[in-house]
């Protein structure tokens, strides 16, 4: 059954009976959501999913609304994955209504991909690569507060990868720049689709070389070094940084 991937200023459309949470299956978009075009975005052998938007806000009962990042709690992993890449292909359509060239419609042309209908310029979705990284000296580790935190924690020293810039050199960057600090054997850990909007996570750890914390550009309200056993309130569960402070603390992620 077609899965329909359904939106409203950021929110998803979730069906839920009980405690069990899921996206909406059907043959075609449910008759409550109004003004809806569905995209095919992606076509497995089991499935077809469609993305689409919606002003509808009124759901019957055994739906709702839910922030996609909070969907991460409610949805089987594989959805909350494909949730976010349908979140992606919504955000780069409505990003890309003209062609940058001539200024044409932009028509889609895969599942992944638009072209111009006049000059036949063909877009895909463009990431925003962003660093994450986990500074360790001894056995502390650098948390940071960025006064760009919604919500009063620590994370990581983070930040976005620049034209012309190896993985490598942003890490080393970001730590210099908001910091102060000099780091050295830069280890790669993983990376995460961070779907707000459009991004995608690098994660690294590195141990600390030298320098004395000065927070120089602006960016952090707070940097320290915290032992295992004096962590402050740390990030949620879906962010790449509390999977590396995990990995360094020595927790499986649950
Ligand atoms: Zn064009």
């Amino acid at each position: 059954m077609p899965l329909f991937y359904i939106f409203n200023h950021g929110r998803l459309l979730v069906q839920h009976t009980g405690d069990s949470y899921n996206i909406y299956s059907g043959m075609e978009c449910p008759a409550f959501i109004q003004c809806c075009e569905p995209h095919l975005f992606e076509q497995t052998p089991h499935t077809a999913c469609y993305v689409c938007y919606t002003e509808e806000e009124h759901l019957p009962d055994g739906y709702e609304w839910v922030d996609l990042r909070a969907t991460y709690y409610q949805l089987p992993s594989h959805i909350y994955r494909q949730a976010g890449k349908a979140a992606e292909i919504l955000y780069f359509n409505t990003h890309h209504r003209y062609c940058g060239i001539c200024g044409g419609s932009m028509e889609w042309h895969t599942p992944i991909s638009k072209r111009c209908a006049d000059c036949g310029e063909e877009v895909w979705p463009q990431l925003s690569t962003a660093i994450i990284v986990l500074v360790q000296r001894g056995d502390e580790a650098l948390l940071v507060k960025a006064k760009s935190f919604r919500r009063d924690f620590y994370g990581l020293v983070a930040g976005f990868v620049e034209t012309g810039e190896s993985l490598e050199e942003c890490v080393r960057r970001e730590v210099r720049e908001e910091t102060g600090l000099e780091i050295t054997d830069i280890r790669y850990f993983g990376s995460q689709p961070w779907p707000y909007p459009m991004g995608l996570m690098v994660g690294f750890h590195a141990n600390y070389v030298s320098g004395d914390i000065t927070l120089a550009d602006g960016e952090l309200r707070e940097a320290a070094f915290f032992t295992r056993d004096n962590l402050p309130t740390i990030p949620e569960k879906l962010s790449m940084a509390r999977m590396l402070i995990d990995d360094w603390v020595g927790e499986s992620r649950s």
